[in-house]
């Protein structure tokens, strides 16, 4: 097992370690579990142990609704100020759980047991918590670290192969952005990481996380650095909103398109290029989609990141390091209509 503490936000993250081990972790506190109907159905026996509420899952469901839902029935069980909030599920309970975490009765404390590669690497570290306000993802929400997040490769195996596929796409990402020896150890290792060798992603989700904390210490509240952690996701989250491609998935086409984009605005190499795209192929990842210009334009001029008439936007210089770029935005949708009129030259 390994741990990553993150000192200013008293917050830490334990790889390796088993789930059947939580009460280590938990605080003396009346403890409710929050999960979904997936995670409720392979491992009730565990979550039977306390007291516990499941919502739905889908993306359809990290809205209102479901906070109230939660809300209510936390009331109804005499949860107070001093309880705690225990999240056992993917992105969607861990943002879910934080973000009513973060609200019911002005905060309590919570901590997640993370079950898919997505979540693992991304979704549970860095205290981002929030819901999606129509068709805006995460629109409202708030920066708030769980106490702890156990990480534990034996629940990866129960995921859906697709599932797994699109965590591959958070944790390349990762690679691209600040990590060259992490872009080799995906491509030397890529049999025994798809079929989940423990040890191997044990070491995998430990070197992702420690990137993105580093990343996350350095600037909490994402006003510089840790916007290099949206790299592939402006142009992303739109094709993900307006398709059936999951979060990794999506991400996987954005980053492909924000290479173009590198090539053009910063020098990105083409041979680059080519490597980003060979490696998103080899973990099974699209590189195409099929979603209108127009469509994918009018996503980004609602994108939370826009600052009035500009956009700040991910880049590449080489494998392993990024840039932020402000790019206009009507410079940003010519080349979103450039790359769409022209899907071949992503091969
Ligand atoms: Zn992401």
């Amino acid at each position: 097992m390994k741990t990553i503490h993150i000192e200013k936000q008293n917050s830490s993250i334990y790889v390796g370690e088993s789930y059947l081990n939580l009460s280590k972790y938990l605080p003396e506190k009346k403890c409710f579990l929050i999960c979904d109907e997936n995670i409720y159905k392979h491992y009730s026996d565990f979550v039977k142990q306390f007291d516990y509420i499941v919502m739905g899952c889908g993306e359809g469901n990290k809205n209102w609704l479901t906070v109230e839902k939660i809300i209510e029935q936390l009331l109804d069980r005499g949860a107070d100020r001093n309880s705690f909030l225990l999240g056992m599920g993917g992105g969607l309970v861990s943002d879910v759980t934080g973000f009513v975490a973060s609200i019911f009765m002005r905060g309590l404390e919570f901590g997640f047991i993370s079950t898919s590669l997505l979540s693992q690497v991304d979704a549970s570290v860095g205290g981002k918590n929030g819901i999606n306000f129509g068709k805006l993802k995460n629109m409202i929400g708030r920066f708030n670290p769980p106490r702890f997040v156990i990480c534990d490769p034996v629940l990866l195996q129960s995921l859906p192969k697709r599932e797994v596929r699109s965590g591959f796409g958070e944790v390349i990402k990762h690679a691209f952005i600040k990590d060259e020896n992490l872009y080799y150890f995906l491509k030397e290792n890529r049999e025994a990481l798809l079929n989940l060798d423990p040890n191997l992603m044990e070491d995998l989700v430990y070197r992702a996380v420690s990137i993105k904390t580093e990343v996350v210490e350095g600037d909490p509240l994402e006003k510089g650095e840790r916007k290099k952690l949206n790299f592939g996701h402006t142009i992303g989250h739109a094709i993900e909103n307006n398709s059936d491609l999951t979060h990794g998935e999506a991400i996987s086409v954005g980053m492909n398109l924000a290479c173009r984009i590198s090539q053009d605005l910063c020098e990105l190499s083409e041979d680059n290029t080519k490597k980003v795209n060979n490696l998103l192929n080899d973990f099974g990842l699209p590189l195409q989609h099929d979603v209108s210009a127009e469509t994918i334009n009018q996503y980004l001029i609602k994108d939370k990141k826009k600052n009035r008439s500009t956009i700040d936007f991910i880049l590449l210089k080489k494998i392993g390091e990024a840039t932020i770029v402000t790019i206009p935005i009507e410079e940003l949708k010519t080349m979103v209509i450039g790359l769409c009129a022209n899907p071949k030259s992503a091969l």
